[in-house]
């Protein structure tokens, strides 16, 4: 038996699919793996098709623990079934044999849609549209389309042939895309087309109103890692704030960049942060210092000064709310300090009514405050993850088809 084999195997075929529910897109985990079971992986890939267009990407970064496998009735007594190895494999077998461009132009219904961004979000509304038979249109302000694909997570977790495949597939479908076009005036594009979605991501890193926050040694990790402005981390030592992806990704960019030392520091405790723990441990490879339950009070030109936490149940919080231990400041000598604690809208030009957090505020259809615009994704506050992003796309796309 061959290890694709002994991992379908593991898995119990559930009826209530707990593992389903765990995930953002809803994939039909306990049929794909079922027939993966049986050898029949282009049927596997089909299940897998209804419900995403990027199999052989989710498998590889979803946070899985939190999602489909966090909810897995294996991982109660022992390891959840490994569905995201399982998913990325049938992914990669249908690049290989090319299933993927499987797909027929469709027949055109006459009606014309802008999409903004080509994130994940806009990369699947563009896909269910156009096998809907819309005429698609994707601007993206970049040379290239992915979003944070392929501009954002490094190289070194998501290899970046992928999103070249995904754009070969979009391509097939024949959605148009006009890269470096950087859109301000949306309400403009409604002379041209019905209807445009507004998918154009949430990436300029939130900021903790510290002192310090604004010295010229202080950065943003979305900036950082979405434009590849590094400053030269060789032989500094560097604290990065947060708990979460970016933060890991920041921290492992500055090691392995040549960073004497590299510590996250987060207000909670490991089992609490938003990162996948196999992140964490690669970080810990990679040779990433963490200190647990700290809060960054002040930054100075060559030190940050911290505070630790002790966590509390408090009524009302789903999760354990840091409390700072009063006489437990004690300080560090850094070079730089990265924040990663939440990335934030570029509201810059946007004439659209926002959320009470900043974000775009949408209906439970997806419509903005102006008729005819639509938005999905991190712009809306959409959980920050690739599948939550995707599943927002494919919705609004899925609404459009019946209006
Ligand atoms: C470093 C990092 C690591 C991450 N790791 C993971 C992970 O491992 N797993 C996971 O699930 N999630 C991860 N995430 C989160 C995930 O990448 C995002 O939640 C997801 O990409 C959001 O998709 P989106 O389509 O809404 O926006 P984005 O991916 O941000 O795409 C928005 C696109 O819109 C374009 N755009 C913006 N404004 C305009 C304009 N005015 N005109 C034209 N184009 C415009 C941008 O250039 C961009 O291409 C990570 C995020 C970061 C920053
Ligand atoms: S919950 Fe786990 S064991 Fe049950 S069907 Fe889903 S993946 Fe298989």
């Amino acid at each position: 038996m061959n290890e694709l084999q002994t991992k379908t195997e593991y898995c119990l075929n559930c009826r209530n699919k707990p593992c389903q529910q765990g995930c953002p897109l809803g994939n039909d985990i306990p049929t794909f793996i079922a027939l993966a079971k049986e050898q029949k992986y282009k049927e596997a890939y089909e299940v897998l098709s209804k419900t995403t267009v990027m199999p052989f990407i989710c498998g590889k970064i979803c946070p899985k623990s939190k999602q489909c496998q966090g909810k897995c009735v294996r991982g109660i007594k022992g390891e959840p079934v490994s569905i995201g190895d399982i998913e990325s494999e049938i992914g990669d077998m249908a690049i290989k044999n090319r299933w993927y461009l499987n797909v027929e132009k469709p027949q055109q219904n006459g009606r014309k849609i802008a999409i903004i961004g080509s994130g994940p979000a806009g990369i699947t509304a563009s896909i269910v549209l156009a096998k809907a038979g819309f005429e698609v249109t994707i601007y993206e302000k970049r040379e290239k389309i992915g979003g944070l694909l392929r501009y954002g997570i490094p190289d070194f977790r998501l290899d970046k042939k992928y999103v070249d495949i995904l754009e070969e597939y979009i391509r097939k479908l024949g959605i148009n895309i006009k890269t470096n076009q950087l859109i301000r005036n949306i309400p403009e594009l409604l002379k041209e087309y019905d209807d445009v979605i507004l998918s154009s991501g949430a990436n300029i890193s939130s900021k903790m109103g510290i002192p310090g926050e604004e010295l010229p040694h202080v950065f943003g990790a979305n900036e950082l890692l979405e434009y590849g402005k590094h400053p030269n981390y060789e032989n500094k030592t560097i604290v990065v704030i947060g708990g979460g992806n970016v933060a890991i990704d920041a921290a492992r960019v500055a090691k392995r960049r040549g960073a004497k030392k590299v510590i996250i520091a987060y207000r909670r405790a490991k089992a609490q942060m938003p990162a996948e723990q196999k992140e964490v441990e690669d970080a810990i490879g990679d040779g990433v210092d963490f200190l647990f339950q700290v809060n960054v009070k002040q930054i100075e030109k060559d030190k940050v000064h911290l505070v630790k936490t002790e966590l509390v149940k408090r009524e009302g919080e789903t999760r354990l709310v840091p409390v700072e231990i009063p006489e437990s400041i004690f300080t560090l000598d850094i070079d730089y300090v990265v924040m990663a604690i939440g990335s934030k809208l570029d509201k810059d030009g946007l004439n659209i009514e926002l959320n009470e957090k900043g974000y775009i505020k949408v209906n439970e259809g997806y419509e903005t405050s102006i008729p005819h615009i639509y938005a999905c994704g991190d712009c809306i506050g959409e959980t920050p993850t690739v599948a939550w992003a995707s599943r927002s796309g494919r919705d609004v796309a899925n609404k459009m088809k019946i209006i």
